[in-house]
């Protein structure tokens, strides 16, 4: 069976028992800061399970791409090595939230499996959760009684914590869970050992494939459990290890999912696979690597310096480094598989086919710059080698090279050993824990568990229509972390407060009780779609009312700055084409900048034709059109921008302005007359084929002209006012031009000048041409004539001293033949000349310069001269 036949008879199974078929969401998390990436099907559902919102549909199925590469779950050193861990893959899971639970959930596994896809029942095995004492939990009979019915008790296994017992993190949903594993070794192997032995072994092939989550308990910040209000079913299945045993081979990278991109890259590298072991773990690599680089840069996350976008530059780089060791390519090509990774994939994951372009370019720059690195880095380490007595390479040194340089130590460790040099392995471990915990001490932080004052009270938003409002105070936590303190986060049964989402910032502000205390709101974010609030203290009467008021003037120029982002992705697309996509967005109250994709430089006629797009569009006081609560599909329908990378819910909020009309949670102004004059104030490069437009509008652009004019009015007063300051400017230019080309000619005939008489004044002693001389020039011109004669006369020995504000100076030539021949040294002549003049120098044979304190000295330190020739 195809993948895509794997992947559609899976969703069709779940549709058929009343699922709702849901496409993958973005693979980065927004606004989850225990999690970087979808790292399990259920990381987009979260909210549900915590209760802070409601699905649709109580039945959900889905394939969702996840990435281990960090945090809990991180797969990554193991990928290329086995047959199946993958960095990006793709879980297929069915959901219940609050509807079924054990019962079906395991009925409809083996359903599938068995009678669907026609995996043989002997090839099975099943496991339950043992119990757990500290836990305080008995083993799972109720699951194991229901798999009874389909399989037979030898084939039913328990398992402990480890394996049977499924946390999303350190805190939050678990449960028992069900795993499904499958022994896939021919029969011979099988009778030699029992598949049963094998399970969770390790062993490639038998593997696990599918988990049946039962959600049942909260983990809470002490560790301990509590029970969930509802049930829920959270199964997930790896896609690729299913196509594995259907399509009847023994690698997940023999399966129709990865043979076209190894095929690829077999023949851009002229390698073949299946002939050596290392090249085929950097194939394997790459193959898997190129996936989890493009979806997450077709998910809005490109490669960075830090966060989410550092991870994918580590992943991408680990890709090149298999290539440019094993494969032997130099130059850049994973960008190169985009085109088949599309092919493949594009059909069920569009975001990867409208992208395609964009994450070419984006691979192929990334690729370049690090293949630089690499180069400079192997001079470093060669440099390195050169310097190092004995047999082994210190760990520091290989440490810095790997930390300032981005130099991977693996391929130090590579190169050393082809030069019969060690590394010191233990020091770098040493420096890299050192600086692990120096990072790690900076970002601790303690969270304590809610305290809860209301039960059961759902939060509202109004900040779209009120900025005051009356509020109680539903829950709170403290917050401790070396960066920011202490923190108190605060949650109320509604809130005016925008809360950082979209680019758009957080609002502040303050909270008011009915005794005038005041506690300010530093800034509002949101997490799995709970409202957050900031504040350094705790309000004194936490179970009285609050007067929670938002800071108007902020939110205004905030409100300013996100409409006119807007106005600017409507004018980009319009006036640069459609390719225009928003890459990015932080809406600000000073400024907005907006990351689009676009693959050249705006031109100044360009930003001059958007800013008055959008200037003529202020205008034209075109008022606020808001939609909240309406189906996707209709706003989509109507001309709605929907977002790669974003998440949306079924229903969505649609702003429109005239012509621009895009899915949006932020808050606007009423009137595009509010903006009052838009202005870009930087345009640039941010990433290959990704360009930054930085603006202001408002208030911001009243103090941008007006600070330009007080710069203006300074230089004309410093042009003494003249009637045509540009004209005044250009004039002195081309003056300074002029006269810099006449001073140049002046010292090189002075130069020429000096240097005739010089050579006549040269005498013969011992066949050596001598002069020692004090000149009127500066340490520069002394060098140039000494060079320029070393140039014309041969066997020459020079000493010329100079005196400049109270300091000598020496310096001495000595033709080359003469150090050989002679035995004579410019270094050591200034040395011992250098007392003279009370000061010290040093060089090279055949030239060196000392300084001094004492210009009386400098005739003595030149009639000295005399002796080292004769
Ligand atoms: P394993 O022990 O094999 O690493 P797991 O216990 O980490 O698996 P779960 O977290 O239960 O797996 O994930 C559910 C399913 O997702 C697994 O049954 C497996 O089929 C698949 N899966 C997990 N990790 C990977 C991975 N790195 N690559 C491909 N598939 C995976
Ligand atoms: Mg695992």
């Amino acid at each position: 069976m195809k993948s895509q036949d794997v992947r559609a008879k899976f969703l069709s199974f779940f549709e058929e028992k009343q699922h709702s078929i849901v496409p993958s969401a973005p693979m980065v998390l927004k606004d989850d800061p225990t999690l970087m990436f979808v790292n399990a099907g259920m990381a987009p559902f979260k909210e549900y399970f915590l209760g802070n919102a409601e699905p649709k549909n109580k039945r959900i199925t889905d394939t969702q791409k996840c990435l281990r590469v960090s945090g809990k779950h991180n797969d990554l050193e193991e990928v290329g090595y086995d047959t199946y861990h993958h960095t990006l893959f793709e879980m297929l899971g069915n959901w219940s939230f609050g509807d079924y639970f054990k019962e079906e959930a395991i009925a409809w596994a083996w359903e599938l499996l068995t009678d669907v896809f026609g995996i043989d029942k002997d090839m099975l095995y099943v496991s339950v959760f043992e119990g757990n004492k500290e836990d305080g939990l008995d083993m799972d009979t109720e699951a194991f009684d229901i798999w009874k019915k389909y399989i037979s008790e030898d084939r039913i296994l328990t398992g402990d914590k480890k394996d049977n017992f499924w946390e999303m993190g350190d805190q939050g949903p678990c449960g028992p869970c069900s795993e499904i594993h499958v022994d896939i070794r021919s029969a011979e192997e099988k009778a030699k050992v029992p598949g049963k032995d094998l399970v969770n072994q390790d062993h490639p092939q038998v593997v696990e494939i599918w988990n049946l989550v039962f959600m049942q308990y909260n983990r809470k910040a002490n560790g301990s459990l509590e029970s969930l209000p509802n049930k829920h079913i959270d199964t997930g299945m790896g896609f690729e290890r299913l196509c594995m045993v259907l399509q009847g081979v023994q690698s997940n990278y023999d399966t129709d999912v990865f043979t076209p991109i190894i095929k690829e890259i077999e023949t851009i590298t002229n390698k073949t696979y299946r002939k050596d072991e290392k090249v085929d773990v950097a194939i394997r690599v790459i193959a898997d690597h190129v996936r989890a680089v493009a979806f997450s840069i077709a998910d809005g996350q490109l490669p960075s310096n830090t966060g989410a976008g550092y991870v994918i530059r580590r992943i991408l780089r680990r890709a090149v480094r298999y290539g440019f060791t094993f494969l032997d390519k130099k130059e850049p090509f994973i960008y190169r598989l985009v085109d088949v990774l599309d092919k493949k994939m594009g059909k069920a994951f569009p975001e990867l086919k409208a992208q395609k372009q964009l994450v070419e370019n984006v691979i192929k720059e990334e690729e370049q710059s690090f293949l630089r690195t690499l180069d400079q880095g192997l001079v470093l380490l060669n440099r390195i080698v050169e310097e190092t007595k004995g047999d082994t390479v210190s760990g520091a040194k290989a440490f810095e090279l790997y930390d300032t340089y981005g130099f991977p130590i693996d391929l130090t460790a590579l190169i050393l050993s082809e030069k019969d040099l060690k590394l010191d392995e233990a020091g770098f471990n040493e420096e890299l824990q050192k600086q692990k915990n120096r990072s790690r001490a900076a970002s601790e932080t303690s969270t304590e568990d809610w305290t809860i004052l209301i039960e059961d009270e759902d939060e509202e938003f109004i900040g779209y229509d009120a900025l005051q409002v009356n509020v109680k105070l539903t829950r709170y936590r403290k917050v401790s972390s070396k960066k920011d303190g202490d923190m108190y986060q605060l949650v109320f049964n509604l809130t005016p407060f925008y809360p950082e989402g979209g680019g758009q910032v957080g609002d502040k502000g303050y909270l008011e009780d009915a005794y005038g205390d005041v506690v300010y709101v530093l800034n509002t974010k949101k997490e799995n779609n709970v409202i957050i609030h900031f504040t350094e203290t705790l309000p004194k009467h936490l179970n009285e009312p609050f007067k929670a008021v938002v800071d108007e003037k902020q939110r205004h120029r905030t409100e300013c700055n996100h409409t006119a982002t807007h106005l600017l992705h409507q004018a980009l697309r319009s006036i640069l084409g459609t390719h225009v996509e928003q890459k990015g967005s932080a809406v600000h109250s000073k400024y907005l900048r907006f990351d689009f994709s676009h693959f050249s430089k705006l031109t100044e006629d360009e930003i001059r034709d958007v800013e008055s797009f959008v200037n003529a569009r202020i205008n034209g006081k075109i008022p606020l059109v808001e939609k909240r609560n309406i189906p996707k599909e209709e706003a989509i329908a109507a001309g709605a921008m929907s977002l790669f990378g974003e998440k949306y819910g079924d229903t969505v909020r649609s702003i429109q302005f005239g012509q621009s009309i895009e899915l949006c949670g932020g808050t606007h102004v009423k009137n595009t007359a509010d903006i009052w004059h838009f202005k870009i104030v930087s345009e640039g490069a941010v990433a290959a084929g990704i360009r930054r437009i930085e603006a202001i509008t408002g208030d911001a652009v009243k103090d941008f002209y007006s600070e330009n004019n007080r710069l203006f009015i300074e230089m004309k007063g410093l042009l003494n006012n003249v009637k045509e300051p540009v004209k005044a400017l250009q004039n002195l230019q081309e003056e300074n031009t002029s006269l810099k080309k006449q001073i140049e000619a002046l010292l090189k005939d002075k130069a020429k000048n000096i240097k005739g008489e010089l050579k006549s004044e040269l005498t013969e002693i011992n066949g050596i041409q001598f002069l020692a001389k004090k000149l009127d020039l500066d340490a520069a011109g002394l060098k140039d004539v000494a060079f320029e004669l070393g140039g014309e006369v041969e066997h020459l020995f020079l000493l010329f001293a100079t005196e400049n504000e109270g300091k000598a100076l020496l310096s001495c030539y000595i033709s080359k033949d003469l150090v050989a021949s002679k035995g004579l040294n410019a270094g050591q002549v200034v040395r011992e000349l250098g007392k003279f003049i009370q000061g010290g120098g040093g060089g090279q044979p055949f030239f060196a310069t000392a300084g001094g304190k004492n210009p009386e000295g400098i005739a003595q330190a030149l009639a000295e001269a005399k002796k080292y020739v004769s």
